[in-house]
């Protein structure tokens, strides 16, 4: 056979792959749209086919077979329509291909165009190397412009997710800790239980191998027992239902794979010994004003015949979970003994459970509920609007506000307000109002006087006695746990910061006026030099006598109505050190300062986490250690998740104030192809030329492949940056990533 057979031949193949995605595609639109929407279907259709026809997927398939998939998730899995349909087709092609988004703005209109730039706007900060809590934030304001944006966010990560194989290790591992730091909570949050699970299933499939296939296997081998025992569950039961008079499914559902073993680790009990492994759910087919009267009709039938746990009884239909999650749970003692949970719900309610917002939206109103989930894009654009500009409070406030569970309170007049699990005192005063929170005096709880930083309870009565004349103070943060009251206690410190600010600036422009330079540029300077990152904490250091302002200009002079620094030997030195090549181990000229809890960190005995190796500029967090310390951890750490999730409260804030000469070590692992001998000169050539030591060294090949492991020693992020930049320029290197772990 010749080559243009074999290609002729793999077109084809090509084609009919395609074309049978597509129909499936079609299939599951079936009457979800009109002749116009089926045109611009094909039209999405045809685009991103042409656009994307020189592309294949790592695994070796064409590459638009992804978008076809992704939008039959968007219809299938969650339930969109021909809209999304359209922007889920088109999501790949302006950021990979030529078609620009003007093309698409004048083929499909301004909506469709606004959703496809969300979409690429997302995934370029993907790719790029900002830390994930940046990310975090971008994927969160598009949420609150158009939900579609992430709910086809969602579905291309899911198929992403479920074809992984193809990709590295290391790249597996990366983008599995952004699902399970980003996705699967939020997915969670979005009451896309379906998305979450899955998500976490898929994650753990590839961070914990061997447990995944060891619980998917027990799981199968039990699977035959666990249906006759639900069997033998529902056979009294059948009976008493057809008895209520209306349609009902009766469906035994093993958990997922990633919440057994979730069991396993903290229970430490054995698979064999899990008694809740699958849940019972019965759904009843009733028009919505029957719902709850039917659900609990069910509930007195099952509880007639075997013995519930009261305390396991849990009602989201009468007030549905925040994430819009309706259903009533029950926990009861089955046949031999065992402990069987059982989820009463209406198909509404169940198709709410499986497609969350989407399927909400469907059923807006009717419930009789306030809508959740407008509730919840409000908090989260006003945790976006609150200006906090450091990632990792933001990720913080986020977690704790917005993921987690919540309370309900009342008000004195008997008015409910929601916060989330764990809400203070404080913070229910700042909820009612700015004003009630900065001036409260008192608060009291259920009438009696509580710390301002008790936490609150279901059902409980709130009432805030205020003052004009009390004012926040630092101190306050420790008591609440909202980004509202954290953000506006946040914003009370910095306008008082300012104010006192003020000083330090007068005692500035007095002795710039002496020195006879101008102000505004020898501001500059000294914010520089100080390595502040804004004019007002130099004043405010000025203020407070942080720094004493004559030593420190005794160090510059003034020249052409600018302040210059006045060389001192030491300087003259410092200029010669770097040696060209030199394979000097490390370089310490000073540890680097760094600000810890808003504190210096003189006074703290810490040292930098080997898990992630922060370099100077990387955004960062100190975390208390039980026995070894404090550790400088990023925030993108892989362990960050973790740390935070658990021991919220070992966690400190910490940033850089001193661009001190440290030497930080960076692990990058370089791929590409392995084009013959010079692979290593050329990487380590590339390295000298950037002025940068390298700690160690090592490389391994196989099949054409090459996989380099390079410690450098960098003094800063930029430095880092650049290094990885000119190492991906370079010919036949593929990919350059700063190791996680
Ligand atoms: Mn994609």
């Amino acid at each position: 056979m010749t080559t243009t057979d074999i290609s002729t031949e793999r077109a084809e193949e090509d084609k009919r792959l395609i074309m049978a995605a597509y129909r499936n595609l079609l299939r599951t639109l079936e009457g979800k749209c009109d002749e116009k929407d089926k045109k611009n279907i094909r039209a999405a259709y045809e685009l991103a086919v042409d656009a994307h026809k020189t592309q294949r997927r790592k695994s070796g398939e064409p590459y638009v077979l992804h978008p076809i998939e992704v939008a039959r998730i968007t219809v299938d899995e969650i339930g969109l329509g021909p809209t999304a349909v359209i922007c889920a087709l088109l999501h790949d092609v302006v950021e990979d291909t030529p078609v620009t988004l003007e093309d698409i703005r004048k083929q499909f209109g301004e909506k469709v165009a606004l959703i496809v730039d969300g979409l690429t706007k997302l995934d370029s900060s993907f790719n790029a190397d900002s830390p994930q809590a940046e990310n975090f934030k971008k994927v969160l304001t598009t949420l609150t412009e158009d939900v579609r944006v992430v709910l086809i966010k969602m579905s291309d990560r899911l198929h992403n997710m479920r074809t992984l194989g193809a990709m590295p290790r290391h790249k597996q591992l990366k983008i599995a800790a952004e699902t399970s730091y980003i996705y699967a909570p939020l997915a969670h949050r979005l009451g896309l239980y379906g998305f979450k699970t899955e998500f976490q299933d898929l994650c753990m499939k590839i961070t914990e191998p061997d447990a995944y296939y060891s619980v998917s296997q027990k799981l199968k081998e039990t699977k035959a027992a666990r249906e006759n025992y639900i069997e033998e569950f529902i056979a009294p039961l059948r009976t008493e239902l057809d008895d209520i008079g209306v349609p009902y499914r009766i469906l035994g559902r093993p958990k997922s794979i990633y919440s057994i073993w979730n069991k396993i680790k903290t229970k430490k009990v054995p698979f064999e010994e899990i008694y809740d492994l699958f849940a019972v759910r019965i759904i009843v087919d009733v028009p919505p004003k029957k719902e709850k009267s039917v659900c609990w009709l069910v509930y007195s039938t099952i509880t007639d015949i075997y013995r519930p746990i009261p305390e396991r009884l849990k009602d989201w239909v009468t007030t549905p979970k925040a994430n819009g999650y309706e259903s009533l749970h029950t926990t009861i003692i089955g046949p031999k003994g065992r402990y069987v949970e059982v989820q009463i719900r209406s198909e509404r309610m169940d198709e709410i459970s499986e497609k969350g917002f989407a399927a909400h939206w469907k059923y807006k109103g009717v419930n009789g509920q306030p809508d959740v989930f407008d509730t919840w894009l409000d908090s989260v654009r006003d945790i976006l609007e609150s200006g906090n500009e450091n990632a990792t409070e933001f990720i913080n406030d986020f977690k704790t506000n917005l993921f987690s569970e919540e309370v309900f309170v009342y008000t004195p007049k008997g008015d409910m307000k929601m916060l989330p699990k764990g809400a203070t005192a404080l913070d229910f005063a700042f909820s009612i109002h700015t004003d009630v929170g900065y001036h409260a005096t008192a608060i009291k709880v259920n009438n009696k006087l509580v710390p301002m930083g008790h936490q609150l309870n279901n059902g409980d009565q709130v009432s805030v006695t205020t003052n004009k004349s009390q004012k926040p103070s630092e101190g306050w943060l420790k008591w609440v746990v909202t980004g509202k009251a954290r953000s506006k206690i946040r914003s009370a410190m910095k306008e008082e910061r300012r104010r006192r600010g003020r000083d330090g600036e007068e005692q500035l422009r007095r002795k710039f006026k002496n020195m006879n330079v101008d102000f505004e540029s020898a501001v500059n300077t000294l914010v520089k030099y100080f390595n502040y990152a804004h004019f007002a904490d130099l004043f405010y250091a000025v203020a407070e006598e942080e720094i004493n302002i004559t030593t420190v200009l005794k160090k510059f002079k003034a020249e052409d109505g600018k302040l210059v620094p006045i060389p001192t030997e030491k300087k003259e030195e410092e200029k010669k050190t770097p040696v060209k090549g030199s394979r000097v181990l490390r370089r310490f000229n000073g540890t680097p300062k760094l600000l810890i809890g808003g504190e210096s960190s003189e006074q703290y005995e810490y040292s930098f986490a080997t898990c992630c190796s922060p370099v100077l500029g990387d955004d960062i967090f100190a975390y208390i250690t039980a026995t070894a310390g404090m550790k400088i951890h990023r925030a993108n750490c892989a362990n960050a998740e973790h740390l935070m999730a658990n021991y919220g409260y070992r966690i400190l804030k910490a940033e850089w104030v001193s661009g001190a000469n440290t030497e930080f070590v960076a692990n990058l692992v370089i791929t590409g192809v392995d084009a013959g001998r010079g692979i290593i000169q050329r990487l380590t050539q590339e390295i000298n030329d950037l002025d940068i030591n390298i700690r160690s060294f090592s490389i391994s090949g196989h099949e054409g492949y090459f996989e380099g492991k390079i410690a450098l020693l960098v003094n800063n992020t930029d430095q880092l940056t650049l290094a990885v930049k000119s190492l991906q320029n370079l010919d036949n290197v593929s990919t350059v990533i700063r190791e996680e772990v």
